[in-house]
């Protein structure tokens, strides 16, 4: 095959030992938005996800605590959604994931 050889000529890496801080800044973090949204539909169906809507909301740095929806830790690394709801019942989210969750639990008309 041609071109594997490649010298890369005239093509300049600037990179001074720093490539591991990427500037994503906002994706899903661990799943497909597809998947979350089917996640959140049988949640909502079972129970295990509120439809009501926040009292309060915050956002900030990840705690280290499982988020609602996708299970996974929400690291320091990502936006946390804490959702305080009417019950006192708190929910903490991925930001990505309570903006999935927020758009599924309104009702369909
Ligand atoms: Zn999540």
């Amino acid at each position: 095959m041609a071109g594997e050889s490649t010298t890369a000529a005239g093509i300049h890496f600037a990179l001074g030992g720093h490539a591991s801080q990427i500037d994503v800044p906002w994706r899903t973090p661990t799943m497909e938005l597809d998947e979350l949204r089917s996640l959140t539909r049988e949640k909502l169906q079972r129970g295990e996800l509120p439809r009501d809507k926040c009292q309060v909301t915050w956002f900030g740095p990840g705690v280290g605590l499982p988020c609602a929806l996708c299970g996974r830790t929400v690291t320091p690394l990502e936006i946390e959604c804490e959702c305080e709801q009417s019950t006192g019942a708190t929910l903490r989210f991925h930001q990505p994931c309570f903006a999935v969750w927020d758009e599924e639990r309104r009702p369909l008309d």
